[in-house]
Parts: C-alpha cells; structure tokens; sequence
C-alpha cells in the first residue's frame, strides 16, 4: 500500500468527517481538578455479574459528585444481543442505587453531550477513525477469506509458531495499490486491520491504579479494526469512545489486562492519550479448598438478578461490597452507623489487588443488620414490592390487609435491641406465616416434657382466662396464675432449685401456648403476636391444639 489517502477515500467514499471534527464536537470536559470520568460498558447480553455491579460501584464512587459516570452500551455483537437489556441492566443498577450521570437511560433514549452512547450508533464515528488510520499507513484491509485463515492457522501450528495474523504471516499487510483496487472491484469482502507498529522484544508499561506497575510484551498483531459488515470490533470501538468520551479512568475486571498491550498501542495510533487504568480482581469463591472466580455457569450467586430474586435488600447488597472494595469499610461503619455511603472516604488506592472470597454468610449477617434498621414501614414496602414480582401468594395476603402485615413486621422493632432474623425478602413469608391461616402450620412439636394431659389442661385454662384486652403484665400473670394448680412452677429459679417438686415451669407453661397459637418454639414477643392474630384467632388455634 502507497497511496493511502488514496486507498483511504475508496474504502470509505462516505466518510466526510475527519477525526479533528470529532474532537471539536466533543471537547475535553470542563470538569474541576482531579474529577474523574468513569464508565459502564456492557454489552446487552442480559446478564450482569456480580463483578459488574462491583466495578459500577466503584465507577460510581470514584467519579463522586463531581465526575461524570456515564452508561455506554458496547452491541456490536449482535448475536449476543437480547431485547430489554439495556432496560435491565438499568433497573438492576438502580435497584441498587447506582444511577449513572450520562448515557443510555433506556432501551432507546439516552442523556449527554458525548453520545451516541450506544456502539451501534456510532458507525460513522468508527468509519471516520479507521479511514484515519489508513491515511496514516497504521490499517489495511485484508481480503483473506475464514479459510485462508484457518489454513494460515495450521501452518502455524505445524511450524510451531505463534499464532495470528502479524508480520510476515500477514499477506494483505503488502498488497499493493492495484491489488487493493482490483479486490474492491471484484467486490471481495474484507476486513480492516490494525498494521501492527509493536515488537515483541519490546514492552508496554502501564499504571494501573489497583495493580500496580504492569509491564507486557507490545501487541504484535494485525488485530481486525472493522469487520466486514464494517462493524468494529469491541478492542477498536471502545478506544475511540473512551477517547471520544473524555474517560478518564477504565474500570473493569482484570480478565481483560492481557487485552492491554493492543488497547494500548490502539491509542497510540489514534494520536490520543489512553486513559489510566483500574482493573479490579474477581470475586471468588471456595470451591473444595480451591479458590476460583465466581462462575456465571456454576454459580447462582454469580448474577446480580439471584440477588433482586432472593430479596436481599440493596443497601447490604452494597455495604458487603463495600467491605471487598476498601478494608477500612468496616471500622468507618462501625463509628458512622447511619451515615450516607458518599460520606465513606473511598479511594482506588485502597483496593486489593487479589480477589476477594465471596462471603455469603457475611452478606447475610450484614442485610440482617439492615433490616434490622428498617422502620416496619420501610420493611412493609420492601417486601411488598419484592413480594409484588416474586412471590404471588405472599402479594395477596399483604394487599388483603395491608395494616395487618404493617403491624407484624413492627413486633420487635424499632427498639434498642431489634431482632435479626431477616436476611432477604424471601425469608419474610416464612417469618410471617403463621399470622395467616393459610400459611399456619405446626412447624414445631410440643415440648416433649410435658404429658399430654398436661398440655391439653394448660391450653383449656388459659383459654378460659385469655382477653385480648389485657395489659401485657396482666397477661404475663394470668400464664403465671395458670401454673402451681397444674403442677408448674410460676418462678424458674424455684423450679431449678428443686426440679422434682414440679411438672416444669412458667417457661414451659406459655411454650405449650405459644407452639399452640403459632405453631413454633421461636417467635418474636408472644404477647404482641397474639395481639396481632387477634381474639378469635387465637381462641381457635388453643382449641384446635387440645
Ligand atoms: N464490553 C466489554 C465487556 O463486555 C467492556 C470491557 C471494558 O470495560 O473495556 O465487558
């Protein structure tokens, strides 16, 4: 190839624009000193990782109030592509509060000055940087077909040579001008390559935020730039946008480190600045002894729908993520109970450079931390949305009597020491079930000390004796006034003194009561319980428990 420019005009005779039109049409952000530009970059294959809602967290946080976190959605993948996933992957986000500044802001709509945000609408753009690089000599096309390809590909493997298309394996690397123009003629498909300027014997060195200095053999290879649909491919398109885009800091997961060295020299071609690097570890996970990432194959816990499916509320969701990102997390939690997570001094610098281990256990203990914060009202809502899209049964019977699920969830709560046995929405039709008919089921057995007879005697007695109208010491009496004419004792400590005088105690006494009205040994506070379940309930399950 000689002429370039010239090669360059009949391989895009559409292109007007020039890179410098581009520049002008999206200046350098005006931003105050030190502010960061971050970005999301998925494709829209419908699912999102742990790891991405991780990485967007720290997106998020580290372009703060005065950067710009901008949604750019990278399809030119179209076999990949699914329908509503950019609807999803912001409704996911926002689930978790994570809102970006600029970008997609739906399927088809978007916010920002550095748009088109979406990769597929960028085509001209894309065009105009390639016919760029031909000008300068730094891309081709190559009209190889996939099975001159594939054959290239075997007489490296014969030869025992690094595979690829570079140096002197890459034949369209030297066809000439009237080769070039006699393929056009012929209409023959092709691509456009990358003319490798690297060597092998010489490195890239990198910063990256999180990993350090990083240093890696220069990219050799005649990577494709534009396919032959002239769709770019990802490595071309998001340089341009991250450059276009005026990113600043390229957050993401470490797998794609080893794609550095032609990212880099990409930029280089360009003529533009790369922007700095931030590449996080995976999240891992134990699997027999053996730490591995978390799998989007084998592990549920690896999406982020598992997490909005199962109800974990958002804020523990993203306090334990918190605890991954910045080992200091925990201690600022400690001392600023209820301060906003933007207060958090967060910095990149502070990041692990290795995975950490996913700790379900440690996610659960801290959602039940959350909750346990919530007002009863602030519980309601929660559930009855998760309930609304998961669980059809549980939305009914909270719709049928809104008050009623308000005042269960407020049974000890709000105090200073506020139960914690929620983890996930899912867990609360559960906890709720024997308020309501339907759902009561004698999960527990009566405790097995007490005789039969015994049994029956207590639940007839304080059936006689129960009004719902009592104080809750009038209440706790009358189960103590039931006790020494059955046998029991109304004082534990006497009864431990002297175990063989009675039949057990004012404990096992409202046992009985309690495993008969709720069918359990455990429950919150038995007095409001009953409350709640309301007289006739609660006369019904002492009779049918007799
Ligand atoms: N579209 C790429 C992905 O699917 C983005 C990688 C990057 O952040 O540069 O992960």
């Amino acid at each position: 190839m000689t002429d370039c420019k010239k090669i360059a005009g009949l391989l895009f005779p559409d292109c007007t624009k020039t890179p410098d039109d581009y520049e002008a049409l999206y200046p350098p952000r005006v931003l105050p000193e030190g502010a960061m530009v971050t970005r999301f970059a998925p494709s829209p294959t419908g699912f999102m990782h742990i790891g991405n809602l991780f990485s967007c967290l720290i997106d998020r946080l580290a372009a703060g109030k005065n950067g710009v976190f901008y949604l750019r959605i990278e399809d030119t993948d179209k076999k990949r592509e699914v329908a509503g996933a950019i609807d999803a992957i912001l409704s996911g986000l926002a689930y978790f509060g994570i809102v970006p500044d600029e970008g997609m802001s739906g399927e088809t709509t978007e916010t920002g000055e550095y748009g088109p945000y979406k990769q597929s609408l960028r085509r001209d753009i894309y065009a105009c940087f390639a016919k760029s690089l031909v000008e300068k000599g730094l891309a081709y096309p190559c009209f190889c077909s996939e099975e001159e390809i594939a054959a290239l590909r075997e007489r490296q493997e014969k030869q025992g040579v690094t595979p690829g298309y570079y140096g002197e394996w890459a034949c369209c690397r030297s066809l000439s001008d009237e080769q070039i123009e006699e393929n056009l003629r012929q209409g023959k498909p092709y691509v456009l390559r990358l003319r490798s300027f690297g060597s092998e014997d010489k490195k890239i060195f990198v910063d990256d935020k999180i990993k350090g200095k990083l240093e890696m053999p220069e990219n050799v290879q005649d990577i494709v730039l534009l396919k032959t649909d002239g769709i770019p491919t990802y490595h071309f398109a998001h340089a341009v946008d991250d450059h276009l885009m005026r990113t600043t800091h390229v957050v993401r997961g470490d797998e794609w480190i080893s794609s550095l060295p032609v990212h880099i020299q990409l930029f280089q071609a360009l003529g533009v600045k790369p922007p700095k690097y931030v590449h996080i570890a995976p999240i891992m996970k134990l699997d027999n002894g053996n730490k591995r990432k978390l799998s989007k194959r084998k592990d549920p816990e690896s999406a982020v729908s598992f997490y909005v499916q199962q109800g974990y509320p958002a804020e523990g969701v993203v306090e334990y993520l918190m605890t991954l990102s910045n080992s200091n997390f925990e201690d600022w939690r400690k001392a600023n109970r209820n301060a906003p997570l933007s207060d958090f001094p967060f910095t990149i610098k502070k990041m692990s450079a290795s995975g950490a281990l996913f700790d379900q256990a440690k996610l659960e203990d801290i959602c039940k931390e959350v909750i346990s914060r919530f007002s009863a009202d602030e519980v309601f809502s929660r559930v009855f949305a998760w309930a609304k899209n998961e669980d059809e049964e549980l939305f009914r019977l909270m719709d049928s009597d809104p008050d009623k699920a308000r005042a269960i969830f407020a049974i000890d709560r709000g105090g200073a020491k506020p139960r914690k046995d929620m983890a996930r929405w899912n867990m609360a039709k559960q906890y709720m079930a024997y308020f309501y008919d339907e759902l009561f089921a004698a999960e527990d057995a009566m405790p097995e000390n007490i005789a039969a007879d015994d049994r029956s005697a207590i639940l007839t007695q304080y059936a006689g004796v129960y009004d719902e109208a009592d104080t809750k010491d009038e209440w706790f009496a009358k189960i103590k006034a039931l006790c020494e004419p059955l046998g029991f004792s109304p004082d534990v400590k006497a009864y431990k003194k002297n175990p063989d005088a009675y039949k057990g105690h004012v404990g096992d006494v409202s046992s009985v009561i309690r495993v008969a009205v709720t069918g359990r040994r455990n429950t919150p506070d038995l007095y409001e319980v009953m409350k709640v379940l309301g007289k006739d309930r609660v006369l019904a399950r002492l009779q049918n428990a007799r």
